[in-house]
């Protein structure tokens, strides 16, 4: 129903980012693995990357932490590179003829968007970010009614996502859903989709420790900048030894979101979470790297993970945004 409300705005093209967060848990999970095999030239425990609010913190509060950072880019900004470049050319289009609107749960999507550094395919990748709040005053200002529109589809061929894609919306999600496809780059199988639930929960700082072949993987999970002060203040003092750590500015993560619409006297992020872990359940694909869109993306286009044109087109260089 969203998607037909979007093209009742008259959005031409309406995708799902669920795709792109497959895309980001593809490059995340690869360096992930690249980082744990060869330690002695990487930074551990390495720093999830998706939310802007937490990599600014990071970059502003503990710089001498940058280099834990996924070189990842967050969903956003993967789909608007893909949207000007590969999509772009299967439009047979430029990229300064398409202009991308991302919707996003999020108020520091905005200010990501505008960073230069962050945009590879066109002077800028994602040209206006909405927030999901000021979605719902624009259809409500134009008196579309969501409830009475029809099911549509959304496009192709960026349109499709996996379960672990809708899950980065709720803290732990992205560790979920990375350590689903890690745990198959390592061990050339899949785990059971939810072999790695035990990381899931509202407390604001949660650790868990799994085993995957050989490996021993020591994890924290983080909402709200306070806990993540008192985490990074932790792992400065050498008071704490993780390998990967996810953060989320915002208390129960992007569900949570600044930009979210506010119900008064209401925190419905936890409630918003739940709904994600249910449609992650009842997705037919579960993992990432089993979404055929991704697997296409990669044949015809990317070539691998972490490849020579993934790294110009999906990453960035934190040490550089400008602030
Ligand atoms: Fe934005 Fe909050 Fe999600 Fe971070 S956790 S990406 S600040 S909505």
């Amino acid at each position: 129903r969203l998607a037909a409300a979007a093209r009742a705005l008259g959005v031409r093209h309406v995708f799902d980012t669920t795709f792109s967060a497959d895309l980001t848990i593809m490059e995340e999970s690869s360096e992930f693995v690249a980082r744990m095999t060869h330690p002695q030239e990487s930074k551990l425990p390495q720093f999830t990357s998706c939310c802007p609010g937490w990599v600014r913190f990071v970059r502003k509060e503990y710089p001498e932490m940058t280099d834990h950072l996924s070189t990842a880019k967050s969903p956003q900004q993967m789909f608007g590179a893909i949207a000007k470049s590969y999509y772009a050319q299967q439009l047979g289009k430029e990229p300064k003829d398409i202009f991308c609107v991302s919707v996003m749960p999020c108020t520091a999507k905005k200010y990501e968007a505008a960073i230069p550094q962050v945009s590879d395919a066109a002077d800028r990748d994602v040209d206006v970010v909405l927030t999901t709040r000021e979605l719902d005053r624009m259809l409500q200002a134009m008196q579309i009614n969501v409830a009475a529109l029809p099911e549509e589809d959304f496009d192709s061929p960026l349109g499709r996502g996996s379960g672990a894609g809708v899950i980065f919306g709720v803290t732990g999600g992205v560790m979920e859903a990375a350590l689903r496809t890690a745990y198959w780059k390592l061990t050339g199988a899949n785990p059971p989709a939810d072999a790695f639930q035990e990381i899931r929960g509202q407390k604001p700082w949660r650790e868990a420790s799994f085993t995957i072949g050989q490996t021993k993987l020591r994890l924290a999970v983080v909402s709200g900048l306070a806990s993540a002060r008192q985490l990074m203040d932790t792992l400065r003092a050498g008071q704490a030894d993780y390998d990967f750590v996810e953060v989320m500015a915002c208390p129960g993560g992007c569900s949570g979101g600044g930009g979210q619409p506010i119900h008064d006297g209401q925190d419905l992020s936890a409630d918003r979470g739940s709904h994600l872990y249910q449609l992650d359940a009842e997705s037919p694909i579960r993992f990432s790297h089993e979404n055929p869109t991704i697997q296409a993306l990669y044949r015809d286009y990317l070539e691998a993970p972490l490849s020579e044109k993934a790294h110009h087109l999906l990453h960035t260089d934190q040490r550089e945004w400008t602030l």
